[in-house]
């Protein structure tokens, strides 16, 4: 099982398809980064997608960049999201991992070409919501061990079933 992301008319590179393993890991680092660095309401629900990334949806979390309700201030928006993805790269919290994530750095590494190469639109209305809107209080609770928002179901690093075996990370 695998899940692949896309980022659609991206100069970077279009897609990175990664394995259920390597994307809870995914998923993990660059929780642990946005949870850091959020402030807006539009910052908080993207750490928060990926606070809730992979987890019911396992084998089907990929996603286009498009899918995301990207606003007239995408500039910013998008700028948030690569230094999302830079302060993962720095392996923030990654002393709080389980586990040792090889290769996570050359899935962010290629993550942020496609991030970089994409040139968001904003979004009329979006399946995720309108990210304008602050998140419920509840879903940025953080979790006591691992400071980061609990989300729909709980903080993931503290999720016996998601954590990656030593052999998939
Ligand atoms: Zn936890």
């Amino acid at each position: 099982m695998a899940n692949t992301f896309f980022a659609e008319g991206s100069t970077g590179p279009g897609r990175l398809t990664l394995s259920n393993g390597a994307t809870d890991v995914f998923f993990d680092v660059l929780t642990l980064a946005g949870c850091a660095i959020a402030e807006t309401p539009w910052q908080r629900h993207l750490a928060l997608f990926c606070a809730d990334g992979h987890r019911l949806d396992r084998g089907c979390a990929g996603f286009d960049l498009g899918e995301l309700p990207w606003t007239p201030d995408w500039p910013a928006e998008k700028s948030f999201f690569l230094r999302l993805i830079d302060m993962a790269a720095t392996r923030h919290g990654w002393d709080l991992l389980r586990y040792e994530p090889p290769y996570a750095s050359n899935y962010l590494a290629a993550y942020r070409r496609m991030v970089d190469g994409y040139r968001p639109v904003p979004a009329e209305s979006s399946e995720a919501g309108d990210w304008r809107e602050p998140p419920a209080p509840e879903l940025l609770e953080r979790c006591d061990t691992h400071h980061i928002y609990q989300g729909q179901f709980g903080c993931r690093l503290c999720d016996p079933e998601l954590q990656p075996e030593p052999s998939t990370r």
